[in-house]
């Protein structure tokens, strides 16, 4: 069978049954944005790893090394948000073309060492090969939680509220605007989408306060990651658009953008916004917590039980149907 016909998550699937996990200190295994690994009585290990791949996660054109090095090191730190951790230890893997300046690589660590000061995370090792045609980063990053705090995707139950941290869309927004060649000497979506800031802080704050169900970050865009959330909960999802959060930015641009004002913020990948759950009488604690963190934390919708699958509702109570290249009316 060819790769493409499975795709990604059925890979995954199937990688996950092939691998039974049997020893009992490992909580949770392939499935979540971290693994968690029990490490005493109350506290966890936290492991993540990512790729990003010149030519599909990122192109040279578009960001200086030193702002690549930083957003490589924080799509990581958003998996440690995304459980609720605290981010600690990281490993870089490097494939190298042969014509890579010393220069490039020199400033792709600087950015990395930046980002990792401001996070308190310390590189510990790596490795290091050559790539026949692009540029190939892996970061493998290990954080720390309190056990019985730690936020997964399978915790949401039908009535609970679906909350997402800042503005979505921007992201998706500034990838448009610089394949299109803008070059603004800055931009604010393109900064959303070259330098994303993880939310470790919001993170760790809602897991520690009890609030919330389940969580994840929003790498892939909220349509789709939401339904990660749905499949692990065992729920469905109703969503409405006209509650979507949308920056200054966002609303000016998107019309000259995209046809639909809303498929950024509904598909758009690479926001790194936390996506949670919140059982209702909790709702107040994170309006509270958003509150005292200045960051917005907006209600986009709620979870239902899983026979009603996921719905998107317009402004006026219309559903929009998913299909594979996006959502359309009935
Ligand atoms: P995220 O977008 O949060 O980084 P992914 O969708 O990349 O998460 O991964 C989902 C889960 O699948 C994670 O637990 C991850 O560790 C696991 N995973 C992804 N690729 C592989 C692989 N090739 N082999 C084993 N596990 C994998
Ligand atoms: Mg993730």
């Amino acid at each position: 069978m060819q790769i493409n016909k499975l795709g990604e998550f059925g890979l995954i699937e199937k990688i996950a049954r092939s691998a039974a996990v049997s020893d009992p200190q490992v909580v949770k295994a392939i499935g979540d944005d971290a693994a968690v690994v029990s490490l005493d009585r109350t506290a966890c290990l936290l492991v993540t790893t990512d790729i990003l791949k010149e030519g599909i996660h990122f192109k040279k054109a578009f960001s200086s090394p030193f702002v690549l090095g930083k957003k490589c090191l924080a799509v990581n730190l958003s998996d440690i948000a995304a459980m609720g951790g605290t981010p600690r230890y990281y490993f870089v893997s490097l494939a190298i073309p042969p014509d890579t300046q010393y220069g490039f690589i020199r400033e792709l660590y600087r950015g990395m060492n930046a980002q990792a000061r401001r996070f308190g995370v310390q590189l510990l090792g790596g490795d290091t090969t050559a790539s026949q045609d692009s540029l190939v980063v892996s970061i493998t990053l290990l954080g720390r939680a309190v056990k019985r705090q730690v936020l997964y995707r399978h915790g949401a139950g039908p009535g609970d509220l679906i909350f997402v941290t800042g503005t979505l869309g921007d992201s998706a927004l500034g990838l448009m605007l610089l394949e299109k060649g803008v070059r603004p000497a800055y931009n604010v979506l393109v900064k959303r989408h070259s330098d994303p800031q993880p939310r470790i802080e919001a993170g760790r704050a809602l897991a520690c306060s009890g609030a919330a169900s389940a969580m994840m970050d929003i790498s892939d865009g909220l349509a789709g990651d939401l339904r990660h959330i749905m499949k692990q909960s065992g729920v469905g999802a109703r969503i409405f658009l006209d509650r979507l959060p949308l920056s200054a930015a966002y609303r000016r641009e998107c019309p000259k953008l995209s046809a639909d004002w809303y498929l950024p913020a509904l598909s758009g990948g690479e926001d790194y916004e936390l996506l949670f759950t919140v059982p209702r009488r909790n709702e107040k604690r994170v309006q509270a917590l958003a509150g005292k963190l200045r960051l917005p934390m907006t209600c986009i919708g709620e979870i239902t039980d899983t026979k009603q699958g996921f719905t998107v509702l317009d402004e006026r109570g219309k559903r929009l149907r998913l299909r594979e290249t996006g959502f359309r009316h009935f």
